[in-house]
């Protein structure tokens, strides 16, 4: 490992969005420690880095504390379960990795006078009444529902930037996700994307919650990691959305995959989940004007290329 490049520490680095973090930054030349305990990343997701020289790896669970030695020029905390049925499955861990885990990894950057970049997400609107939602929106979260254990914990953790920014002075960034998809999803995580993937490819009914009328825009990987990226190197501490905003009802992107897979699938309907948030899309003008950033896959190229993927692992 050639010590003279900076070096990062991403904690959910064998996760979908870390493992894509991790590859982008080793393209920087930058020297990368991805940390994961497995909760919901997999090896698998890190498996064609293990070669690479200036990538390392360590099973680890950021909630217990971080101990690194050696120099450290980025904090990346992108760990904790993303999808509703994997944070409504590790509802304490998921609270734990959003507050104790953030603190841990802001000591981390404190310590090594390293930049924090943390990964919150659109959650923090809640089912959201103001659309589409500006950073500037404080939410409309239910935090003895479901979905509380993530959006409350994202909601600490942002605080705890903050507070790290203000009290100790430490360079942080806050990233808003929006919806993502890509290569090294899970295909069992439950999300919209990869259900309807699996059962159009499978030839199975596609699952539509309640009505189909609720509204997600989603945002292929490459282009929110490189408005990852934008951001770590932008030295702002305010929150920047990061998504695509084209936005699609469920039943239209369950309509979209199936005509792109070829499949005959049916759309069944079933019981909308509690506390479902009815409308969802970013206001990126803040990512454009700061960040000089914006998506550039379109929505059917992004699904094509995810489709592509889950059809070879299937
Ligand atoms: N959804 C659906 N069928 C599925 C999985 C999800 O209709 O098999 C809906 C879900 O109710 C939500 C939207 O698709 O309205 C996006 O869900 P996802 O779990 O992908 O992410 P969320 O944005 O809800 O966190």
């Amino acid at each position: 490992m050639a010590a003279n490049k900076p070096r990062a520490v991403v904690s959910g680095g064998a996760g979908f969005i870390g493992s894509h973090l991790c590859e982008a930054l080793l393209a920087r030349d930058v020297r990368v420690l991805a940390l994961d305990n497995f909760i919901t990343g997999s090896p698998q997701n890190l498996r064609h880095l293990q070669d690479n020289p200036d990538f390392e790896f360590r099973q680890a669970d950021v909630n217990h504390g971080v101990f690194i030695g050696g120099d450290v020029r980025y904090v990346l905390h992108f760990a904790s379960p993303a999808s509703p049925p994997q944070y409504d499955a590790n509802p304490i861990h998921t609270l734990k990795v959003g507050t104790l885990g953030t603190m841990n990894m802001l000591g981390l950057a404190r310590a090594k006078n390293a930049t924090f970049l943390l990964a919150s997400t659109s959650e923090v609107y809640g089912d959201p009444l103001v659309h589409p939602q500006p950073e500037g929106y404080w939410g409309n979260v239910n935090p003895i529902g479901p979905r509380g254990c993530y959006d409350e914990a994202k909601r600490c953790a942002e605080a705890f930037a903050m507070a790290y920014h203000r009290s100790h002075e430490v360079d942080t960034r806050i990233v808003r996700i929006f919806n993502t998809h890509g290569p090294r999803m899970q295909i069992s995580d439950g999300r919209a994307v990869p259900n309807f993937m699996a059962q159009a490819i499978r030839g199975e009914a596609l699952t539509v919650y309640g009505d189909g009328s609720q509204t997600r825009s989603i945002c292929y990987v490459s282009d929110l990691v490189r408005g990852v990226l934008a951001a770590l190197d932008k030295s702002d501490e305010l929150p920047v959305n990061l998504g695509n905003p084209e936005e699609v009802t469920v039943l239209e992107l369950a309509a979209t995959i199936i005509r792109l897979a070829g499949s005959k699938s049916p759309i069944e309907h079933r019981e909308l989940p509690v506390d479902d948030p009815k409308q969802r899309r970013p206001d990126i003008a803040r990512a454009r004007e700061v960040l000089g950033w914006q998506p550039e896959v379109g929505l059917e190229d992004g699904l094509g290329k995810t489709l592509e993927y889950f059809r070879s692992v299937l």
